[in-house]
């Protein structure tokens, strides 16, 4: 991990800072290209009904749209959160790279519980669980306590 990479994870926190702002859950995630450009960026936008609206997958659905196999295969995704199962096998699917978060889902997980949040209706699982052959990373100290205290913002105990 490097500066380049701290540099576009911060930017993910931000962009979850973002969408709790807007009213939306605290995920935000940037597609970078093999030399460091950030290419895409989005955060969460479920607050509407639509609980696919990930981050993470609207990024696959963009580097299909726009970048060949070999580039997406050089790319890589990063996240305030680990992906969800769903976004995992998106990842999986369309070829996406390297993959770098801020938080868990099982650090995500452990503090849902202890703001006493019901669990969601999809298990949480290591990226690696869904796509075998996923280069990860994360998480990142410092920034993984940022991200907690967007949840507990989000659910209303800070
Ligand atoms: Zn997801």
């Amino acid at each position: 991990m490097d500066d380049v990479d701290l540099r576009h994870l911060r930017r993910c926190v931000e962009l979850a800072s973002e969408a709790l702002e807007a009213g939306d859950e605290p995920f935000g995630s940037v597609l970078a290209a093999a030399d460091g450009t950030a290419l895409a960026e989005d955060r969460n936008r479920v607050a509407l009904g639509d609980r696919t609206r990930h981050p993470e997958f609207e990024l696959a659905r963009w580097a299909v749209a726009n970048m060949t196999p070999g580039e997406r295969a050089a790319a890589t995704v990063f996240t305030s959160g680990e992906h969800c199962p769903m976004c995992a096998a998106a990842h999986g699917w369309v070829g996406l790279g390297r993959i770098v978060y801020a938080s868990s889902s099982e650090q995500l997980a452990a503090w849902l519980a202890e703001l006493g949040v019901p669990a969601p209706p999809v298990r949480t699982l290591p990226i690696q669980e869904v796509v075998p052959g996923a280069v990860v990373e994360g998480p990142v100290p410092g920034l993984d306590d940022q991200v907690r205290d967007l949840h507990r913002r989000l659910h209303g105990t800070s």
